[in-house]
């Protein structure tokens, strides 16, 4: 039998599993450029963001593949997901705002 454990919380999960699965993919054509794009400023600026990268060591080049998560979850967990799938939503800040 597969044991599972809950992504979020740690705990194991018996019978009540709930998965999330997510694909991040480009919903645009990484591979068509505009002439914009191929400009000589924009590409100088290119190569001045990159040479101050070069001091980061753990720099990476951005993935344009789609990338698929999946999560598994305990019940609670699932239930505090789907109120926030990409964190808290910046929308809940406003509460306490406007004091005037
Ligand atoms: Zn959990």
């Amino acid at each position: 039998m597969i044991h599972y454990s809950c992504d979020l919380c740690g705990r194991s999960i018996r019978d009540q599993r709930y998965t999330a699965k997510i694909e991040v993919a480009a919903a645009f054509d990484p591979e068509e450029l505009t002439e914009e794009d191929l400009e000589v400023d924009h590409l100088e600026q290119i190569a001045e963001t990159l040479a101050d990268m070069e001091s980061t060591a753990d720099f990476e080049l951005e993935e344009t593949g789609p990338k698929n998560f999946q999560f598994d979850m305990c019940p609670t967990c699932a239930r505090k997901y789907l109120k926030a799938p990409l964190g808290a939503p910046r929308t809940t800040a406003r509460a306490n705002f406007s004091q005037n």
